[in-house]
């Protein structure tokens, strides 16, 4: 076969391209959207494009070329001077180009462009003779100094404004297009000097040598910190680099006939059908966004050119037709005469989104397949969270004091306090309360469920503070280093700033920013509809969620349920369309009011009478909150799992905790130290906890079940319809989970007979611990459900610390040279390690017993990359926070549709 040679560069214009719409990869966005448009009529300069395996090999190659790129790019460049009738940078007909880059995902700003390419003081004269007009031939001559000096050789932007802006000053202008030729002249032999200052060189005049010089600048932007920092944030990945367009320059500076102008054929804020740009007349290049001239709104062209302005009105319908999605363009009016630049998916807010895409299915421009395999789900929880009023914030100019990690979506504002005690006595006196913790422990759940918002100092996005605020739709900035809390003098220093108890921070959970100020926080519109606070006709927003919701459960295949403890949790999550109780943690009920009296009373118990005395105490408000988790989840599972925290949790650590507490139960303060320091375990997360606990005092595991049956009874007399699912934590040998197992069905059994009346239930474990996970068959003899519980399994397969392992995860996850993780292994599932311990526990599981019923709880089951994951396995449901479920429904049916590609 002949070996092929490698084809670099792509030809397009005069209503031909080599490339194609599908061709992003190698051409990038804007590269296969320019041959995309020339192939449908519109009006674009011609030019052609470098591809993005070029720039991977410069790269990779120390800034060489591949051969024959120079050849093939000097090819097409003399193609485009054919079909140009002009010359690059010649001195009597010169053709001046623009070179652009534009990788497969689109990068806003992120790399270089140069405009004006081509000019040098002969073809300057040339240009100035062929158009007539000076002004303007200065104008684009000083731009491509600027831009060239400052891309290419890395002059600093900020020298050529100092230049501008003196010339300006000197001769009394506001605007640039105020400078007249002279002006213009004057700026350019500064400029001149500031570039040889810095290169040590001259300006070069050689037009080939300015095109090849720039072409490899364009490559080496792809690498510029901006844009390395760019990918990660928006976790691009895999791409080969920028592609380079090179284009025929069409003129928006040539004075009142001409402009430059970005739109978007559908409002990208709140993605209204209606025409959404901005312009600037006799403008080039970056003016519209760069703010030097306030541009005008889009509408208003309809008077200064109503021909461009409906010729852009058609592109617009055409577009759309032809992309089938919101298109973001570039324009530029050269004299009077409409030239398309770009256009590409326009980005847009989640709310433009929604109602964008619905209303395209509604209008047959798109399946509901495609709308929703296109909303990103990671944005998705922003649609249900409380926002902070973002305009305040920029009106007053407010700086954040800190940053830390985005562990709760949502905007909070209110009064600092640094105790959960305090929190609480301060929301009861009606305050708005930020809880500001060193690090939150389970004890802090009340004071958690009454703060607006938590800011912890340490911890990461799977500590207890993030994960319980997350399960309240609490927002959350955790982990932030800076804040040094003083729990005793009530102070907190943050950067130099002072604050006390009952001062003002706000919180923006979808950041990580802190504020010290006080910050107005606007409920989201969805969150008043499900909560009846607003009537669903007054939310046009409800509206569009509720269709695109019903599109996504026409897709999706995999159930979606909750992790949720309280009834008022399960009551959010099944508004949110849960399809069930995935997790419920019993140990959350044991908090609060009497609760924890009883609990504690059951934990320092010496004998198995004075325990079960405890435990009866506690029998009652157990199954009550399961009575009315069964009426709220009517005819939905609902998983209840055993008791599994260390004790030690329940037992209080501050002395005046403590003495409260031997008075409560008329022990010394001394029997209480003592139980503590046998509780005491160095590694609690490895120690006497989940079925280690029903193990070795089994009375607890008899409440707990005749709790959850007694209640499910009860409720079920009632009408309602109960499925209870009771799950044993932490088990890794079958043996455990036999024992819990025989212990379990003994006391569903007595409660049967003593109710004369049965319910359907099933009995299940979690699989969290790698030996369960490698056993399984054994386990799947007697459990009729697995539930992956990855936060544990990540644990201890990888062997960080759940609570602790932020420190160095930050190195392995977000350090470039380093990444020895994909993603954060407790938010997005380790597949390679974990994810193959899910998959052999499920094949297992399934070999022995094949109608096994099988999910995920952990915290990555709202986690859309862990849910494509879970449906690959073949999972039946995901479990997730109430405020996920949403996410997790979308995140869902996209892998439904994945799947069947
Ligand atoms: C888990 O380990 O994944 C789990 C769901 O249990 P918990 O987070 O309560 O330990
Ligand atoms: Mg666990």
């Amino acid at each position: 076969m002949k070996n092929e040679k490698k084809k670099y560069v792509y030809f397009f214009g005069n209503g031909k391209a080599e490339g194609s719409a599908d061709m992003k990869a190698l051409l990038g966005g804007k590269g296969a959207n320019l041959a995309d448009m020339t192939g449908i009529g519109l009006p674009v300069p011609p030019g052609f494009t470098i591809t993005t395996e070029a720039c991977a090999y410069y790269d990779e190659h120390d800034g060489g070329h591949p051969e024959g790129l120079k050849s093939e790019v000097l090819e097409n460049l003399h193609k485009l001077e054919k079909l140009q009738g002009a010359k690059l940078g010649d001195s009597k007909n010169p053709l001046l180009v623009s070179v652009r880059s534009g990788a497969a995902q689109s990068m806003p700003g992120m790399m270089d462009t140069v405009l004006n390419l081509g000019l040098n003081p002969d073809s300057l004269n040339a240009l100035i003779n062929k158009t007539g007009n000076e002004r303007f031939a200065y104008d684009s001559y000083r731009r491509f100094i600027q831009m060239f000096g400052d891309v290419v050789m890395g002059v600093p932007h900020s020298e050529f404004e100092r230049v501008l802006q003196s010339v300006k000053d000197e001769n009394g202008k506001k605007f640039d297009t105020e400078l007249d030729v002279d002006n213009l002249k004057e700026v350019i032999k500064r400029y001149k000097i500031v570039y040889k200052k810095y290169t040590g060189e001259e300006f070069p005049v050689d037009p080939e040598y300015q095109l090849f010089q720039t072409i490899d600048a364009v490559f080496r932007s792809w690498n510029n910190e901006r844009a390395i920092k760019y990918r990660v944030m928006n976790d691009i990945r895999g791409l080969l680099g920028t592609a380079v367009n090179v284009q025929a320059m069409v003129f928006g500076n040539m004075g009142e006939t001409s402009g430059t102008g970005v739109a978007f054929t559908r409002d990208p804020s709140s993605g209204e059908n209606r025409f959404f740009g901005e312009y600037l007349m006799n403008a080039q290049g970056e003016d519209v966004v760069a703010g030097i001239r306030t541009p005008q709104a889009i509408d208003t062209l309809k008077k200064v050119n109503p021909k461009v302005y409906d010729q852009l009105c058609s592109i617009r319908e055409k577009l759309e037709k032809h992309y089938h999605d919101m298109q973001d363009i570039e324009f530029t009016i050269q004299e009077g005469k409409l030239y398309m630049l770009q256009t590409r998916n326009g980005k847009r807010t989640i709310f433009s989104w929604i109602r964008s895409q619905v209303e395209m299915v509604e209008s047959g421009l798109i399946s509901k397949e495609t709308a929703v395999s296109r909303v990103p789900a990671q944005e998705f929880n922003k649609l249900f969270a409380p926002i902070l009023d973002n305009k305040v914030i920029r009106d007053l100019g407010y700086k954040e004091a800190t940053h830390g990690l985005n562990a709760s979506p949502g905007g909070a504002c209110g009064q600092i306090y640094f105790t959960a005690k305090a929190a609480e006595e301060a929301a009861a006196e009606g305050k708005d309360v930020i809880l500001v913790r060193e690090e939150t422990s389970p004890e802090d759940i009340g004071g958690m469920a009454v703060s607006r918002g938590v800011i912890t100092c340490r911890g990461g996005m799977t500590s207890h503070a993030a994960v319980v605020a997350r399960g309240m739709g609490c927002p959350c900035v955790s982990g932030c280093g800076e804040i040094v809390v003083n729990e005793i003098q009530k102070t907190l220093e943050v950067n130099g700033i002072k604050l006390i108890e009952g001062d003002y921070m706000a919180i923006d959970g979808f950041t990580g920013a802190v504020y010290t100020q006080k910050i107005a926080v606007k409920p989201s519109e969805i969150m008043q509809v499900l909560d009846g606070t607003m009537r669903e006709s007054e939310s046009l927003l409800y509206q569009n969620y509720k269709k695109f919701m019903n599109y996504v459960n026409d897709i999706k295949t995999m159930g979606v349920r909750t992790n949720a403890d309280t009834p008022k949790d399960a009551h959010h999550a099944v508004l949110l369309g849960a399809e069930g109780i995935g997790l419920c943690r019993t140990e959350h009920m044991f908090f609060g009011g009497n609760r924890i009296i009883a609990m504690r009373k059951m934990i320092l118990a010496d004998t198995v009478g004075a325990r079960e005395q405890a435990l009866s105490e506690l029998l009652p408000m157990q199954r009550d909150d399961f009575y009315q988790i069964f009426k709220e989840l009517n005819g939905l599972p609902v998983t209840i799992r055993l008791l599994d925290p260390p004790l030690h949790e329940f037992l209080p650590n501050d002395s005046t905790t403590r003495h409260e507490t031997a008075l409560q139960l008329g022990i010394s303060v001394e029997e209480i130290a003592l139980k503590i320091a046998k509780l005491h375990e160095f590694n609690p997360m490895l120690g006497f906890r989940g079925c280690r606990l029903a193990v070795v005092y089994p009375e607890i595991l008899n409440m707990q079940v005749r709790a959850i049956m007694e209640a499910a009874i009860k409720a079920k007399r009632e009408g309602f319809k109960v499925h209870p699912e009771i799950m044993v934590p932490l088990v890794g040998i079958w043996k455990e989970f036999d024992f819990c197992r025989t212990k379990a069905l003994a006391v569903i059994e007595k409660v049967f007979d003593e109710q004369g009346l049965k319910v359907e239930y099933k009995l299940g474990t979690m699989i969290e611990v790698p030996r369960a996970a490698i056993t399984a068959d054994e386990i799947a003899k007697e459990a009729e459900f697995f539930s992956f519980g990855t936060n544990d399994l990540t644990q201890m397969t990888c062997g960080f610390s759940r609570d602790d392992a932020a420190s160095f995860l930050t190195h392995y996850v977000n350090d470039p040279d380093k990444q020895f993780y994909e993603y954060d292994p407790f938010a997005t599932i380790d597949v390679g390690g974990v994810g193959k311990l899910v998959k052999l526990a499920t094949d297992l599981g399934r070999s022995v017993r094949p109608d096994i019923k099988l999910g995920i709880c952990g915290e990555h089951g709202g986690d859309p990359k862990t849910i494509a994951f879970c449906q690959e396995v073949g999972l039946d449901y995901v479990s997730c926070s109430p405020f996920r479920v949403p996410i997790a429904r979308l995140a869902a049916a996209q892998a439904a549709l994945l799947e069947k590609k």
